[in-house]
């Protein structure tokens, strides 16, 4: 038995064509699992009986078990979801506006061991497959269709989960795949979703040859022994083999990539490291995302004050660039930047 949400349309039919079915059939059940969200083979009654069979007798439909569900006083939900071979990711929807954005993981756990971070204490377990990543999708949208009255749409994705998505980059080009595939698909917009990395720098030009996405890259230091220090990845791809690639990668000419940076009192929030900031990005077309700390007693670092953190971003909108403090949501349920741990409730 396998996942069907493992399988790209592409292979669905040509699992489809050698077992002399036609293979449009693909088509139809991409539909069925994308964008009516069906639960079972069951509801795919357009199918006919035969092959619906066919199919409940060669797949399951999705692994991912729902363990745990949080929900923080901004509205965030964290979902802990268990895998079939008993580990753990989690996911988050983080209601806006006029919309939902998911995080979404794309590994359970994580190698990159940058000293900020939570999910780095876990260690590395495993790359996620295509359909535990596209699973976590499909999950938020059938949660909020259950949801009743006028739910927000969920219209946007950040890879900023558990993971980094460029290491398990086959499954993510696959998952984006399904993404974006507007005709049978989850007809997700390319302005809407985001992968966000730690700085595998050949696999950020790869990306932008192989598909069309938002790019953000996980920056926080201005020069190479700290970031080195923070992030270990630094040392095989320092700064400037980085930003060398982030200026290769191929974006339309209006899109800007998003370097986020974590304020860490004492660490990197000085004027100094401000306008550091400014001079490594300026022959980038770059945006800021200022994440203040979120502290946890894994690690050593605080959060700046209100004033440091305002000073540090008045710099830089001074000299033009495009900057924000990104508001950090889910905090009290641990599903703020770099909390995800998947702590199972014991
Ligand atoms: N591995 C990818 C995807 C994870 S994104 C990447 O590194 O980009 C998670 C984001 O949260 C990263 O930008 C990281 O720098 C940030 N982060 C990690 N720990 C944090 C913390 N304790 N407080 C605020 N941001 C944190």
């Amino acid at each position: 038995m396998k996942d069907i949400l493992d399988f790209t349309r592409q292979d669905l039919g040509e699992w489809f064509e050698n077992k002399g079915i036609r293979r449009f059939r693909a088509d139809q059940v991409f539909k069925w699992l994308y964008l009516k969200l069906a639960g079972s083979f069951e509801e795919m009654t357009d199918l006919g009986k035969a092959l619906r069979g066919e199919l409940a007798e060669h797949f399951f439909l999705g692994t991912l078990e729902l363990e745990n569900m949080e929900t923080s006083v901004d509205a965030t939900k964290k979902f802990l979801h268990r895998l079939a071979d008993g580990e753990y990711v989690e996911s988050v929807l983080i209601p806006e506006k006029e919309h939902y954005t998911l995080c979404v993981s794309t590994q359970a756990g994580c190698a990159m061991n940058c000293k900020f971070c939570l999910t780095a204490k876990t260690g590395f377990k495993r790359n996620l497959t295509m359909g535990e990543i596209v699973g976590q999708v499909r999950d938020a949208r059938r949660f909020i269709a259950q949801q009743g009255i006028e739910p927000l749409f969920l219209s946007n994705i950040v890879f900023m989960g558990m993971g980094e998505p460029l290491a398990n980059y086959d499954n993510l080009l696959r998952s984006l795949g399904v993404i974006f595939d507007t005709d049978f698909g989850m007809k997700f917009s390319r302005r809407k979703v985001t992968v966000s990395t730690s700085g595998i720098a050949p696999k950020i030009i790869q990306l932008g040859l192989d598909t069309e996405v938002n790019l953000a890259v996980s920056l926080n230091a201005t020069d190479n022994e700290l970031r080195s220090s923070l992030m270990p990845v630094n040392r095989t791809w320092p700064i400037e083999a980085l930003l060398a690639a982030c200026k290769e990668f191929e974006m339309k000419p209006r899109n800007k990539i998003t370097f986020e940076y974590i304020l860490m009192s004492g660490v990197n929030d000085s004027d100094a490291h401000a306008h550091d900031l400014v001079r490594l990005l300026s022959p980038i077309r770059a945006k800021v995302n200022l994440i203040p700390f979120n502290e946890h007693p894994q690690a050593p670092f605080k959060r700046p004050s209100r004033d440091r953190i305002n000073a540090f971003l008045t710099i830089l909108l001074n000299r033009n660039m495009t900057a924000i403090v990104r508001k950090s949501k889910g905090d009290d349920i641990s599903a703020a930047c770099g909390q995800l741990k998947a702590a199972r409730i014991e």
